[in-house]
Parts: C-alpha cells; structure tokens; sequence
C-alpha cells in the first residue's frame, strides 16, 4: 500500500478475507465474550465512570478488538468491525464509543496513513487493548468548522513545536497514544491557511509539553472518559507526523466516512437491545388483564421499534459493503450517520415509554440508552453538518447527471 494516500486501500484489498458466514462466526463470538465479561461490569462502569479496560484486553486476546487494523494486526475488515460495534452497542455504548476511538480513530487512521514503522511501534499495542488511543481534532472554539482550528504546529529544523488545546476528546484521560491535527505555521509565523495547512501527529503519554485534563461529566456515554488534551511547547521530530505534511484535511475525508460507517453499529446496537427489551418486558407486564404485548398500541411501538431497525441494519450493511469496494460513501455514510442517530434517539424515547415508570428507573438500562443515543446527533459530526453533506452531493448529482446517484 502506499503511504500518505487516502485511498481506501486497505480495506478493498483485503475485504475478501471474511465472508457472511465468517462474519456471522464473528458476531455470535463477540456476543459470547461481550455478555461474560462486560455485562457484569457495565453498572459499576457507568457509575464510576472508569472505562472497562480489562474487556477490551480480553477481546484484544481473542482477536475481537481490532479487525478493521491492515493484516497482519487485523484483517482490514470493516464490516467485522460494525458487527462487533452492534455487539457493544447492545450492551453498553459507552464501552463501545471509547473502543472505537481507540480502534477506528487512532488505529485505523495510522494503519492507513502511516509509515512502516509507525504502523509497527503503535498498532500491536491498540490491537490487543493493552493500550489505549486518541484522535483529537476539536478544540474549545472549533468544532463543525474543522478548518478553522487553532492549535498549531510550526517546524523547527528536523521537529516541529506544538502548542494549543482540543477538548472533547474520547480516551483523553486515559489513553497512551494521541493523535492531534494541527495548522501549520510558516516561517514567517502566519498559518498556511485553508485545506492544505493541515498536520496530524502521533503523541505519547509523557511525552514533554503534553497534558490531559479530568473526565467531563456528561449526558450519557458515562463509562467513556471524554477529556482535554493541551500542547504547551510540545516538540516532537518530524518521524511523528502521521501522514503527508499539510495533507491532515485530506486525509480525514475518508477517515469520516469509515468512522460515520463503523460508529453507526453502537446505533444500530443499541436499538437491537432496545427492541428486544420492550417486547420482553411486555409479555410479563400485564396491564387490564392482559400483556402489555396485546395492547395494539403496545404493538404499534414494537413496529415503529422493530421497522427502524431493520432499516437502518440494512443500510449499514449497504455502507459498509460500499466501503469495503473502496468505492466513495460520502453522501451514503452522512445519510447513515442522520437516519441512524434520529432513529436511535426515537427508539430510546419510544422504548422508555414502552415501560412506563420501569423504563424511567435505572434497571431496565433503557433510560441509559435515551441518554447515550443523543451523542450519536453530535459526535463525528453533527447532523446539521451531515444534512449539508447530502445536500451538496444530491444537488450535484441532479444538476450534473439529471438524476440522483
Ligand atoms: C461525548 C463526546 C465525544 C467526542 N469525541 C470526540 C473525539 O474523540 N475527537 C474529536 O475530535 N471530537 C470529539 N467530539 C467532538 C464532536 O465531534 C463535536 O462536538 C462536534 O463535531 C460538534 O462540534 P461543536 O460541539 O463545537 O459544535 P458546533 O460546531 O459549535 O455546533 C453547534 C451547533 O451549531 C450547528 N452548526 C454548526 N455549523 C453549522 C452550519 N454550517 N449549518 C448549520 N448548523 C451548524 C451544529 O450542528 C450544532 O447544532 C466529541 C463530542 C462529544 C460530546
């Protein structure tokens, strides 16, 4: 593969290696080690606030982590990885969120786009869980308007002087290695504006000029540390930056595109335990007489439930194939990431009224589920951001060819 592309190489060329039976072997294994080993520790994880980091190693053992990593640390396969995110996604999303960003936002972003020898030195470690990755872009004044942001690198013989903050960012408090974009700076001290001003690096904890700040408390997603990172005179050599030197911006528009693809499995997870939780609780629960489950508009809500998954199932799957083809998914990747997030929220909120009075306490997990899915309307980009990404491709595609796609 050619390094520094953005390309989706990796992924096309070895998509082959799994098949849907394979695929199925991966999701039934992933359930198994998921209810042993994480059901049991998601209360106290949300409670605390403290990730389940011991599970992640666990997978990491089994060869659960990381498929979507480039052989020989994964098998480069994207839908393995949505599987197993759905897997997580159904039991606790939290855990899921700071896998991912270990696995799809640091790893998968340095199997793509690094050196030989950064893909050596970091890549082991992420896919065997024992240690923990970043990705940071957003910055306390710069979310949905990326090119804008602050943080800035500038070079300084054979290294480079990194000084600003992100915020927001999954892992921070916990993670070994880090990702940051940055803008370049000139030697006449002004940024090299727009697309091509951007560089990514790859930081370690401890690094000298590198701090990361407290968990932040937040809506959901409590068992996933969400934090600060901050860059004071932070010198690192030219060997840490990931990818082309002003090419960060590029880089990341297929990068997006994978994570909206993958991210959307906890969506698609969390409306699977959703379903399963409303029709279980409705045919023990009886209200006149009878079950839950015989009340037509009980009923209606297990369709509404029932036909957003399987949608949004059948989508995913759509994305992800395209994904692996390495053909483009811009626009099909931003109207998952939209109809997913919606229909996860509408799901959650459908479900806690399911259960009425049950659905509102703690026990059922299905408030944890009305609190985690509204990350998904935000995180990666908002959906107002997705809508303006589908809108441009629809209207160029019409405009252009006279039909859309
Ligand atoms: C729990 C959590 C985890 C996160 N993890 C990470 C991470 O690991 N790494 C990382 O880099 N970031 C992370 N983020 C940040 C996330 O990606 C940003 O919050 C998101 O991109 C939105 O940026 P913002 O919060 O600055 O909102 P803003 O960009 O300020 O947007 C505020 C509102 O304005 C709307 N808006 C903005 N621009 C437009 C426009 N042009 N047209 C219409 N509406 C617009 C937005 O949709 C939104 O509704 C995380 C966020 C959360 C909450």
């Amino acid at each position: 593969m050619a390094q520094n592309s953005s390309h989706p190489t990796v992924e096309s060329t070895v998509a082959t290696t799994l098949d849907p039976s394979a695929w199925k072997e991966v999701r039934i294994a992933a359930r198994k080690l998921l209810s042993k080993e994480l059901t049991p520790r998601i209360e106290e994880s949300e409670n605390t606030g403290v990730f389940a980091h011991e599970v992640l190693k666990k997978m990491g053992a089994a060869g659960l982590a990381a498929p979507m990593l480039p052989e020989p640390y994964g098998l480069g396969d994207l839908m393995a990885q949505t599987l197993i995110a759905e897997e997580m996604g159904a039991l606790s999303s939290g855990f899921g969120l700071s896998v991912l960003a270990s696995v799809c936002l640091f790893g998968a972003n340095v199997g793509r786009h690094g050196t030989e020898e950064q893909r050596q030195k970091y890549l082991p470690g992420i896919a065997s869980g024992e240690k923990i990755g970043c990705w940071g872009l957003t910055e306390p004044a710069t979310g949905s308007d990326a090119l804008s942001i602050k943080t800035r690198c500038q070079k300084d013989g054979d290294h480079y002087v990194l000084n600003g903050s992100k915020t927001f960012i999954t892992n921070a408090p916990i993670a070994d290695f880090f990702i940051v974009v940055t803008r370049e700076y000139g030697a006449d001290g002004k940024p090299i504006e727009g697309f091509q001003g951007g560089t990514a690096f790859i930081l370690e904890r401890g690094m000298p000029g590198l701090r990361t700040g407290n968990p932040f408390h937040k809506l959901g997603h409590w068992s996933s540390p969400t934090g600060e990172v901050f860059l004071e005179n932070c010198r690192v050599p030219a060997s840490a930056v990931l990818g082309t030197p002003g090419g960060a911006f590029g880089d990341m528009k297929y990068s997006l595109d994978v994570e909206r693809g993958v991210f959307g499995g906890l969506g698609t997870g969390l409306m699977r335990f959703c379903l399963e939780t409303v029709v279980k609780y409705g045919a023990q629960r009886k209200q006149f007489g009878v079950p839950l489950l015989e009340h037509q508009m009980i009923q209606e809500k297990v369709a509404e439930i029932s036909a957003r998954f399987e949608l949004i199932s059948a989508y995913q799957n759509a994305v992800i194939t395209k994904l692996m083809r390495g053909e483009g998914a811009n626009k099909e990747a931003a109207i998952l990431k939209v109809m997913g997030s919606r229909f996860a929220n509408e799901v959650a909120d459908e479900a806690v009224q399911a259960l009425g009075g049950y659905g509102y306490m703690r026990e059922y997990q299905v408030e944890r589920c009305l609190r985690d899915a509204k990350l998904y309307d935000i995180g990666g980009g908002t959906s107002e951001i997705q809508k303006l990404i589908i809108a441009k491709q629809t209207i160029r595609e019409i405009l252009t060819h006279g039909h859309s796609s």
